[in-house]
């Protein structure tokens, strides 16, 4: 993609986010990247190289978006883009090599682990699995030890979905590349404005962009986004062969979406503060986890390595499952929905899912605050938290 605009170097995030990825500033070009809705190219002869002869090799209406999300993460190449982000974090995941161990929070997104369980079941590779927050376990399980070889691949997620556990990463990631284990982060929960892992020394950083990058529940993707151009290769390669490409219907709404995701974390990292701090003192609310809070047990490591708290919060209530279920069904403007990261506030009980792990209290409800006027969303809460429809 041709670039019109001074140096991302240059640039703050915010700016990166509206101004990338868009087309050289000639007469009469389109301000925006076009989108060829086209799943194969003329050609004759073998095509020259970055010259596109079929959409599922190269795909002409990625490209856009892809610079942009690798520009955002602070990488000197564009991320490669996936049909979802299980596809990115399927590709990444194949990057350890056969037979190796894979270190990963046990409070992963639940897809990510269901993935790391069939590949440990089938033989792949072999899973441990660490509470993440607990950086010197997290370490120990890194460096193995007795007839344990030395991790092949660290699997980060910060903030955990949905518990919101926070993982030391730069301290974890240090520690990964003392005993050569590659690093992947899941960036999704924070975005590259909350957080860059590159900058702390990951291998990769990937993203669900169904939620806060595409941010308005409309389509589904994922990005992967690699330091070292053999990871970003086999990437490419995986997403070929194994057809994980995302169509360009989707490519051209997720850099939609991204032209205003400074604004809509600005948003939701405000108003999800807010909300967080009015539901501690809640006489329905048990408990409330969000690492902008300062009884989060992770809130010094977060305030240190991101930018905003985020704008998802998860809440325990009094009364079990069913006062949770209540809570879910009396609310007007929170959609009940599965899901995070749109401008649409949503919530769930998120052991409604059979696939839910049981370490999640029955009682939680995750919300994800969207970009709603935030006395209006208290409103709602506060009503459906009392009992009143
Ligand atoms: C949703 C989510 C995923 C999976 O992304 P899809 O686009 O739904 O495939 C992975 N990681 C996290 C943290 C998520 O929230």
């Amino acid at each position: 993609m041709s670039h019109a605009l001074p140096s991302p170097d240059e640039l703050s995030p915010e700016t990166i986010a509206v101004t990338a990825g868009r087309p050289r500033w000639e007469p009469g070009a389109p301000v925006n990247a076009p989108v060829t809705m086209s799943s194969t190219y003329i050609s004759r002869g073998e095509p020259a190289p970055g010259e596109p002869a079929y959409a599922r090799y190269d795909n002409p209406a990625h490209h856009a978006v892809e610079e942009v999300v690798g520009t955002l993460e602070g990488a000197c190449r564009p991320a490669v883009l996936f049909a979802s982000g299980m596809a990115a974090i399927d590709a990444t995941i194949a990057l350890a090599p056969p037979g190796g161990r894979l270190v990963m929070p046990a409070h992963s997104y639940n897809g990510t682990l269901a993935l790391a369980r069939q590949l440990a079941a089938l033989g792949r590779l072999r899973l441990s699995l660490v509470a993440i927050d607990q950086t010197d376990d997290v370490i120990a399980a890194l460096e193995g030890g007795g007839a344990s070889a030395p991790a092949a691949m660290l699997w980060i997620e910060t903030p955990t979905n949905p518990l919101l556990e926070i993982a030391d990463a730069p301290a974890l990631i240090d520690a990964a590349r003392a005993v050569g284990c590659v690093v992947a982060v899941d960036n999704t929960l924070a975005t590259p404005l909350g957080q860059r892992p590159l900058d702390w020394g990951a291998d990769l950083t990937v993203h669900s962009g169904s939620k806060y990058l595409g941010g308005h529940s409309d389509l589904v993707a994922g990005t992967v986004v690699a330091a070292s151009a053999e990871h970003d290769s086999a990437l490419r390669e995986f997403r070929r062969i194994h057809g994980a490409t995302a169509s360009a219907a989707d490519a051209f709404l997720l850099l939609r979406g991204i032209r205003t995701l400074a604004l809509r974390m600005e948003r939701v990292n405000a108003s999800a503060a807010t909300l967080a701090r009015r539901l501690e003192s809640h006489p329905a609310v048990k408990h409330v986890h969000y690492p902008g809070l300062d009884s989060h047990p992770g809130a010094a490591v977060a305030r240190a390595q991101m930018r905003g708290g985020g704008g998802v919060i998860a809440i325990e209530v009094h009364g079990g499952a069913a006062a949770a279920d209540a809570v879910c069904a009396r609310t007007r403007s929170w959609a009940p929905a599965t899901s995070l990261g749109g401008v649409e506030s949503m919530l769930e009980r998120r052991r409604r899912w059979p696939g839910e792990f049981p370490d999640v209290p029955e009682s939680l409800i995750r919300l994800s605050v969207g970009i709603e006027n935030v006395d209006d969303l208290w409103r709602d809460l506060d009503r459906a938290l009392g009992g009143q429809v």
